[in-house]
């Protein structure tokens, strides 16, 4: 999937949930996904206008021992199966399953990839060549705003609505850096 020898490409990385999905808590049942409004459509979008659709997220579910690491790639799969139905995909999935405190001891780390730390950013870089400055981040927490931050990519907060309408908005501007 990544290819060093094109040019760089912006990304647009997405929370996942509160964002791409409804935040259910711990969500790693497929039966229990339901979409944001508009979220596939805004994927697509996303898609079409050829930037890679990335998430990053926070799973400490894994971290706490409430499931493991499989179920939350299977999840993943399985988004990228209903987004199939529309002919969108997600390029990528980066997920934190540690927490400083976890139940699980292989999971318990002050690591550098939990939100609002950049490290999965950092690791979708590593597999793609990312355009970090033409990139953005939504997010429907400051989290999210902080880690594309730090990791140097316009963040922007998700309140609920239209995931549509908030990307088509952000990538459809004109790219003056008007407002600055
Ligand atoms: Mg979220
Ligand atoms: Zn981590």
């Amino acid at each position: 999937m990544a290819n060093k020898s094109e040019k760089k490409v912006p990304a647009v990385f997405f929370d996942r949930d509160g964002t791409l999905n409804v935040d259910t808590g711990y969500l790693h049942e497929k039966e229990k996904l339901q979409w944001m409004p508009e979220a596939r459509e805004a994927v697509k979008l996303v898609n079409d206008k050829g930037y890679l659709a990335i998430v990053i997220t926070n799973q400490s579910g894994v971290a706490r021992g409430m499931f493991g690491e499989k179920a939350v790639r299977d999840l993943h799969a399985y988004m990228n199966e209903e987004l199939e139905k529309i002919g969108a995909h997600l390029d990528g999935f980066y997920y934190c399953p540690h927490h400083p405190e976890a139940a699980v001891p292989e999971y318990r780390k002050d690591c550098d990839c939990r939100k609002p730390k950049s490290g999965l950013i950092s690791a979708a870089c590593k597999d793609f060549d990312i355009d970090l400055g033409q990139s953005l981040m939504v997010g429907d927490s400051p989290r999210d705003v902080a880690c594309a931050e730090r990791a140097g990519v316009r963040g922007v907060l998700y309140k609920g609505g239209s995931l549509l309408e908030l990307v088509d908005f952000l990538i459809s501007a004109p790219d003056t850096g008007a407002g600055a």
